[in-house]
């Protein structure tokens, strides 16, 4: 397409690009590898929140390239059903495992299990979190310190027990799935967004501190991503429906499978030489999207009506 001064715009980005994804908590009908099938062969991944949204995507992709998992969060009846459809789709072994991030007696419990099953942890994708919108002055103290023990001290609890039980003496991977809501203050997310900065230093400490036992610590901060709760809760089809994506450079938001591939990437002998490292998949979106708090107050406000 030619543009008034002569020169050509740009093909907007190529379908072919973009990986297949299903948009609700289901595996893929099809999947086209980008990477060796046997990037992860008997390897074994250790998924909080993985029933469901993103993390049943990570734990998908993951066993298609011939991983077992263990999927990790409060509602076991979720969880065997995503475990039954998980191993179904991919052949390989996947343990629904009960348990709180906020809890370490019952992170522990989940990881001698899974030790005793599975027989060892490679990779650590901590991915649980709470979230939803609401300005500061509606937050109770409590629901901000709830977001800040499930993102924030659920990570290091998890990552701490991970460590002690199995990867202090065999080294492993670990990967945290964060936000940008930080960079810029994003309106309405002072909680989800405070306890995501706090995990993006934490996984520098960490890399200093393990990096000499063989451990890497890597995150992944994806931007708006279809077929999620999240995307849901936070008004992203409707949201996509008004155009709110095309401010995004690549004018879309993201999928589960995106990000299961970049996590793929962060967790296997791909990105050997990464550690301490914030990987960004969300179009180029918090360069560009709007972060305007009246706006965002009305339609806060709005969604709280329709909620009564
Ligand atoms: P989701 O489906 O709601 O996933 C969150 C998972 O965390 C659930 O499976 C939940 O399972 C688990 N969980 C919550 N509290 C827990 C606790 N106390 N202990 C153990 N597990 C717990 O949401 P999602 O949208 O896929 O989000 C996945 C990750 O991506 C999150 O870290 C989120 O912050 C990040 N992210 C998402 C988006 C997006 O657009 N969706 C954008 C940026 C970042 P139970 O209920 O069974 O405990």
């Amino acid at each position: 397409m030619a543009k008034r001064d002569g020169s050509r715009m740009a093909e907007p980005q190529r379908a072919g690009e973009l990986p297949e994804d299903v948009d609700m908590d289901e595996c893929m009908t099809s999947y086209t590898y980008v990477y060796s099938p046997d990037l992860l062969k008997d390897q074994v991944a250790f998924i909080t929140g993985g029933g469901s949204g993103i993390g049943l995507r990570i734990a998908e992709v993951l066993m298609r390239h011939g991983c077992d998992t263990a999927i990790a969060s409060r509602n076991i009846d979720k969880l065997r059903e995503a475990a039954t459809k998980l191993s179904a789709a991919t052949g390989r072994r996947c343990l629904p495992l009960c348990m709180d991030v906020r809890q370490p007696e019952t992170i522990t419990a989940a990881v001698e299990e899974t030790l005793r099953e599975l027989c060892r942890i490679d990779i650590l994708v901590n991915n649980a979190a709470g979230n939803f919108l609401c300005p500061a002055t509606a937050l109770s103290f409590n629901a901000f310190k709830t977001v800040m023990e499930i993102d924030t001290m659920g990570t290091f609890n998890t990552s701490k027990v991970v460590y002690e039980k199995w990867f202090k003496d065999h080294g492993g991977n670990i990967v945290n799935i964060s936000a940008t809501l930080g960079y810029r203050g994003q309106g309405l997310q002072v909680h989800a967004g405070s306890a995501k900065a706090a995990n993006d230093a934490m996984t520098r400490h960490l890399a200093v501190e393990w990096g000499p036992s063989g451990v890497r610590v890597n995150t992944l901060a994806p931007g708006p991503i279809s077929g999620t709760e999240g995307f849901r809760r936070l008004g992203g089809p409707r949201g996509e429906a008004a155009g709110a994506f095309q401010s995004i450079p690549l004018q879309r938001a993201g999928n589960k499978t995106e990000m299961a591939h970049a996590v793929l990437f962060l967790a296997s002998r791909a990105s050997s030489y990464v550690t301490g490292a914030i990987l960004v998949a969300d179009g180029g979106a918090w360069l560009t999207s709007a972060n305007d708090v009246s706006k965002m107050l009305g339609y806060w406000s709005s969604e709280k009506k329709r909620d009564k």
